[in-house]
């Protein structure tokens, strides 16, 4: 029996219902939580909405301390939030350590960075404007609500809430139904660093609570999840004008050319595609391999891949499928792309058990094949050959999603990285980017758009605000009801100076 998460209808004298979260692996309940209704999320927003004086009013040095102590208690109860990780989601011990452990490092980034990003900085003010001195600097929002998903229920949230925190927005956070039990364990370490305060809230529940929040009165919804429900936050939100975030799925693909070190490209295809049991969304779902190295490709891909296999123990590489309504959708998967001509070379449709799915690497697999147009989520690979790289790129980017991938190579592979069209590539190895702080993560298309992580993702949760001072009084006054013929003359012949040019087309390229 799998288990499936219901909510437990209340009775007259229970004032609240409840779900319970359960470990993917034994099908045993983890813990129990509320089912919070529009009144706690109502009640939750406003808590934030008071606190956020407090918090705005710190600045960015007084936010600092906090995030980092923040950052610090996570790191000394390392294997607490990994074991808590392990239990709920299914992942083995060490991939949530690692996941919990990256998160940390992007606390630490945002704390540090906001100040130098978000503060006030000179702007130059133009000719046109000399006598004005110009700025410009980047408010927090207000309320912002973070909606998560349980594949990365540490590190995904973490890179919304941390960066609209050091911007100065209280927040309130809805983890999955299937990790909420990590998600009260981030949001009582916070709540214990800020002693006591509403900062950082927490409300648990199924969709429906989620759904209360984007139309609960929030000043920018950050969702991480599906795309197909990335759709009805944009649409919920859409009521109020709120503005969104929306990191969704992905069908990433590796590229390896013919001068790529193959034994590192297929480790890290292996990797990319059966890590979390394949239940990440920059994760590895296609491969496009150079005709010409496609056999010595595939032959040490299979080499590596002997032995590898799921489990809870120590010995299982990769955990069960979170989610046990997934295991139909990697089977159809299996099955259609077989049906079509495929070629199960390690797996296939027998490889999905009733909680885990044992490797499978599918060959020649037609481009239409539901394995390689949507999202499987499962610990599965299409390795497919192509004549080019010119191939390759036009076959990645044949999705409609857009959000990360892979090329192995020597001399074209920063070029091919380029024309991939989503929003980060890592080359000669995979998800590289997504630990480097400093840079933007996110996607295109239906992959969402908006972005966490570095510069951008502090900027995302923030408003821009410029301000002009006027240093002195301008040379040819504009702004006056008593501004003359000579005075707009004066500033045509200026703009002639300045913009007029040389009045000959440019030469035809
Ligand atoms: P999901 O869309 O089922 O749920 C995500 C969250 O949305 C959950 O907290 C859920 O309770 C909530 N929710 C459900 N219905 C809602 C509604 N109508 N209104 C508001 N909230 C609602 O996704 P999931 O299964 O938890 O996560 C897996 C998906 O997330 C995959 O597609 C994966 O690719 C994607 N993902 C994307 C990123 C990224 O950064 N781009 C990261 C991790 C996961």
């Amino acid at each position: 029996m799998t288990a499936t998460i219901e909510p437990d209808v209340a009775s007259s004298d229970e004032p609240q219902p409840t779900f319970d979260s359960f470990n993917p692996a034994t099908g045993d309940v983890v813990g129990t939580h509320p089912i919070d209704g529009r009144e706690q999320v109502e009640a939750a927003v406003a808590a934030a909405r008071e606190a956020t004086g407090w918090w705005q009013g710190l600045g960015f040095e007084g936010r600092k301390e906090y995030l980092l102590q923040w950052r610090s208690v996570l790191t000394r109860r390392l294997h607490q939030v990994a074991d808590q990780v392990h239990r709920e989601g299914g992942k083995p011990h060490g991939d949530a350590l690692l996941e919990a452990g990256l998160a940390i490092d992007h606390i630490a980034w945002a704390a540090k960075h906001a100040p130098k990003v978000l503060g006030r900085k000179k702007v130059a003010s133009g000719l046109l404007m000399t006598n004005q001195a110009a700025s410009v600097e980047y408010q927090p929002l207000g309320v912002v609500g973070v909606i998560g998903p349980w594949n990365y229920p540490v590190f995904t949230p973490i890179g919304s809430i941390a960066y609209a925190l050091a911007a100065g927005n209280t927040v309130v956070f809805k983890p999955s139904e299937y990790t909420p039990g990590v998600g009260r364990l981030l949001v009582d370490t916070f709540t214990e660093v800020v002693h006591g305060r509403p900062v950082l809230n927490l409300v648990t529940g199924l969709g429906e609570t989620g759904s209360a929040l984007c139309t609960a009165d929030v000043d920018k919804i950050a969702f991480t999840g599906s795309s197909a429900t990335g759709k009805k936050v944009m649409a919920a939100c859409a009521e109020n004008l709120t503005p969104v975030v929306i990191e969704a799925g992905g069908k990433d693909s590796m590229i390896i050319d013919e001068d790529a070190d193959l034994a590192s490209a297929a480790e890290a295809a292996l990797w990319g595609g059966l890590s979390n049991a394949g239940q990440t969304c920059i994760g590895t779902e296609r491969v496009y391999v150079h005709e010409r190295v496609f056999d010595p490709f595939m032959a040490e891909l299979l080499r590596q891949a002997e032995g590898l296999r799921p489990g809870y123990d120590d010995g299982g590489v990769y955990g069960p499928s979170t989610m046990p309504k997934q295991l139909d959708v990697i089977r159809s998967h299996i099955e259609d792309a077989i049906a079509r001509g495929g070629r199960p070379v390690l797996g296939g449709a027998d490889a999905v058990g009733e909680r885990f799915v044992q490797p499978t690497i599918l060959t020649h697999v037609p481009e239409d094949s539901l394995a390689v147009t949507e999202e499987t989520f499962g610990p599965t690979l299409v390795v497919n050959p192509v004549k080019d790289m010119d191939e390759a790129v036009e076959l990645t980017n044949a999705t409609k999603y857009g959000l990360a991938g892979a090329v192995f190579g020597k001399k074209h592979a920063m070029d091919i990285a380029s024309r991939i069209r989503s929003g980060m590539t890592s080359v000669n190895s995979v998800i590289a980017f997504a630990a480097v702080p400093g840079l933007p993560f996110g996607g295109v298309g239906d992959s969402g758009f908006g972005r966490i992580h570095g510069p951008d993702g502090l900027r995302e949760f923030t408003y821009p605000k410029a301000i002009t001072r006027q240093r002195m009084k301008p040379v040819i006054m504009l702004q006056s009801m008593a501004r003359d013929e000579k005075t707009e003359s004066r500033f045509a012949q200026l703009l002639t100076v300045l913009h007029g040019g040389t009045g000959t087309l440019p030469k035809r390229r």
